[in-house]
């Protein structure tokens, strides 16, 4: 790397020019860095707006899963069956799955090296258990941080590696020369963070010949959220720099605590608790669930299937499955405005309704499940601390005791499925840029649990290679770079400077605006997304993006980070309801995590109003089998398309032919 000074808009600002700057410290990040190194690409950077900030370090649950190939015992399985299980949910192209179940043993073998304690047996067997969506034992979990021991393991790699951080450095733009088809990424500006109240803001620009994204889900749109809060997330980066977007639709949902952002699967349901809410005001407190389940025998019971029935699922929601639970929560919250809490300390009641709670009420498999844990105690709290003592200690840790306190709770977000679209070498339509990771869109409608963890490693892995093969050059002379990149500079530092000379008046307030857009997403373009509310929302969305641009008052300059940031989630979150809105425009229904109200459908229970009828998703519906891409053009107009479906490709590998193509370095070569 080599480090020379521009001068733009007034001020001097630094230079780095390098072959490869990663935009994350997330574990697609680290790996992407590491796996650069480990094939010879040395000439690199991470630039991180916070070293151990984003969802790999700071997430977890239950039991946190990562998703590979069968290794153990008698259980057969193979690449193409992988494949053709991840693409299963549909809406998944055949080649990125065949990529993804390929290269998870490699993937999978490089973070056992590296440390991570993934179980084995006395064999050496890495036994595994079945996940959602999964028809084999493909499952594995190094415990409930799964994701954090991966992060550290790779952490520590990186600092072996002496590779070169950019701490505390917030990306702001991504940099691009050429249109269309030819247009390619050439670096990006950064706000350096320790420096951002000084007089040229703190930027810092990147002159690299590849730019990894690896800037995670888009945690940031979000008022309910059990992505952890240090996670934001940056898709309007990309999408202002022209890359497209797929699946942007298919996201997860699922009951989880507030105050402490956690997953409220396993244990957690399996104990029984008492759901409650209350108004505002903390009165008028109401078991609201038994007003809607005919008997306690089948309420329960159903609280204790949402333990490994966790994301909310609308195939779930009829016949009192466990995914009408997240209905109810959601109309409690968001609908009528009350708050909802889980109690630990006393088991349901009937409330006059219905019989209380007792073990004897419940399903043969939930009363099997308990008495074989020993867990028949009086109340939840006990049941838990026998199931699951961990579980209490994780929120004792967090100041919040479950057996004296309800626990507030809603339906949070916690990943999305699509995001930036890439070909087999993870490359994104522009050129030189390779979405890593969550941002990457390469799940469909559902994915086995596990395979985003998978997915992240799998995509960084293939992204470092293809750089090492065909993209080893050296950056752009200085000059060349600032002639081709310096109007987006100029642009980006002009957004900053105007925003700090306007003049309160009619100021956007940023937290202000950051609320709204939070409320807008969970109110109707995350769990429930009624048609008319989304038609009425877009709208508002797009106003605000302007707003941003243009009326945004920054009121000193270490505030612009913050207006970036703001600028950033504006872009998404117009952008993910303008794919919702086109969905449902198309007729698309209730699949995947979320719920479309539908006059024509069926109501998920008699009790339930008629704006909660609903239908599924069927396939041969227009929107299964297509894939909704979505992106700006060159005038920043939204742009969509609907795609066929790729499948599994049918390759019909011959050594010797490989192993030409392989000597003769004919494998890595560019794809369209
Ligand atoms: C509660 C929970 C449980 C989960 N459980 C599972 C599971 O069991 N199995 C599974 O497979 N997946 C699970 N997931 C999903 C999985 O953990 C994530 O998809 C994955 O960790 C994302 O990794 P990443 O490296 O892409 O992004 P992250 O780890 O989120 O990292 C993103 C990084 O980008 C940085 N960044 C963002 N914007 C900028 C910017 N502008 N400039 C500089 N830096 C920036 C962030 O600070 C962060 O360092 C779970 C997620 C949650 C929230």
């Amino acid at each position: 790397m080599t480090t020379g000074r521009a001068r733009i808009r007034g001020l001097t600002v630094p230079v780095h020019s390098l072959n490869t700057l990663i935009i994350g410290s997330g574990a697609a990040a680290l790996n992407a860095a590491v796996r650069l190194h480990e094939v010879g690409q040395r000439d690199i950077a991470i630039l991180t707006e916070r070293w151990t900030a984003g969802t790999s370090r700071n997430a977890g649950s239950d039991k946190q899963t990562y998703y590979k190939l069968s290794l153990a015992g008698d259980v057969p399985d193979s690449p193409f069956d992988m494949a053709r299980d991840l693409a299963a949910g549909g809406s998944m192209h055949g080649e990125i799955a065949l990529c993804e179940a390929q290269n998870s043993l490699p993937a999978f073998f490089h973070l056992v090296r590296l440390g991570v304690p993934f179980p084995h047996d006395v064999f050496g067997a890495y036994v595994g258990y079945k996940t959602d969506h999964d028809p084999r034992q493909r499952a594995t979990s190094a415990g409930p941080l799964t994701s954090r021991l991966m992060w550290e393991a790779l952490a520590r790699e990186a600092a072996r590696k002496k590779i070169m951080i950019f701490d505390r450095h917030q990306a702001v733009a991504l940099l691009t020369g050429g249109r269309g088809d030819a247009k390619k990424a050439v670096g990006a500006v950064a706000i350096d963070l320790r420096k951002s109240g000084s007089r040229t803001f703190g930027f810092v620009l990147y002159n690299a010949v590849n730019v990894v994204l690896a800037t995670g889900g888009p945690a940031g749109i979000y008022r309910d959220s059990v992505y952890p809060l240090g996670q934001t997330g940056s898709h309007g980066l990309a999408f202002e720099a022209g890359a497209w977007a797929q699946n942007l639709t298919e996201s997860q949902y699922g009951l989880a605590s507030l105050k402490f952002r956690w997953n409220l699967s396993g244990s957690y349901q399996q104990v029984i608790p008492r759901y409650i809410s209350r108004d505002r005001n903390g009165r008028d407190e109401r078991e609201f669930l038994n007003d809607h389940f005919p008997d306690m025998g089948t309420l329960a019971s159903a609280i204790f299937r949402k333990g490994y029935q966790w994301p909310f699922d609308p195939r779930k929601a009829a016949s009192y499955g466990s995914s009408l639970i997240d209905l109810l929560v959601h109309r409690e919250r968001i609908v009528k405005g009350r708050r909802v809490f889980l109690d630990y300390a006393r088991n349901p009641s009937g409330g006059g309704k219905h019989a209380d709670f007792s073990i004897g009420l419940l399903v043969e498999e939930a009363r099997t499940y308990l008495e074989r844990s020993g867990a028949l105690q009086a109340t939840p709290i006990e049941r838990l601390r026998r199931l699951n003592r961990p579980a209490v200690d994780l929120f004792r840790a967090h100041r919040i005791d479950l057996g004296r306190e309800p626990l507030e709770i809603g339906v949070c977000a916690q990943h999305n499925n699509g995001g930036f679209k890439c070909n087999i070498w993870w490359e994104s339509n522009v050129r030189h840029l390779f979405p890593v990771g969550e941002v990457n869109g390469s799940h469909g409608v559902t994915r086995p649990g596990g395979s985003a963890l998978n997915a992240g490693q799998v995509g960084s892995l293939r992204a470092a290679q293809f750089i090492a093969g065909r993209y080893r050059g050296r950056p752009l002379p200085l000059k060349a770079f600032l002639a081709l990149a310096g109007p987006r500079i100029s642009e980006t530092i002009a957004f900053a400077q105007s925003g700090l000379d306007r003049k309160p008046g009619r100021a956007l307030d940023l937290r202000a605006a950051l609320a709204a857009l939070r409320k807008r997403m969970s109110a109707c373009g995350a769990l429930v997304r009624d048609p008319v509310e989304v038609a009425r929302e877009c709208p508002k969305a797009w106003e605000l993006v302007a707003q941003t641009l243009n009326e945004l008052v920054i009121p000193d300059r270490a505030s612009a980070a913050a207006a970036f940031r703001l600028k950033d989630l504006a872009l998404t979150h117009a952008l993910y309801l303008e794919a919702i809105k086109e969905y449902l425009e198309k007729g698309g229904k209730s699949r995947g995590s979320y719920f479309v109200p539908s006059s024509k459908g069926e109501r998920p229970c008699p009790t339930l109003e008629d704006g909660w009828r609903f239908e599924l998703g069927r396939a041969g519906d227009f929107a299964s089998g297509r894939i909704l891409e979505i992106g700006l053009d060159e005038a920043g107009r939204v742009r969509k398309a609907w795609r066929e479906t790729r499948p599994v490709p049918r390759t019909d590998p011959w050594f010797e032919a490989v192993w030409d193509d392989f000597r003769e370095d004919r494998i890595i070569k560019e794809e369209g």
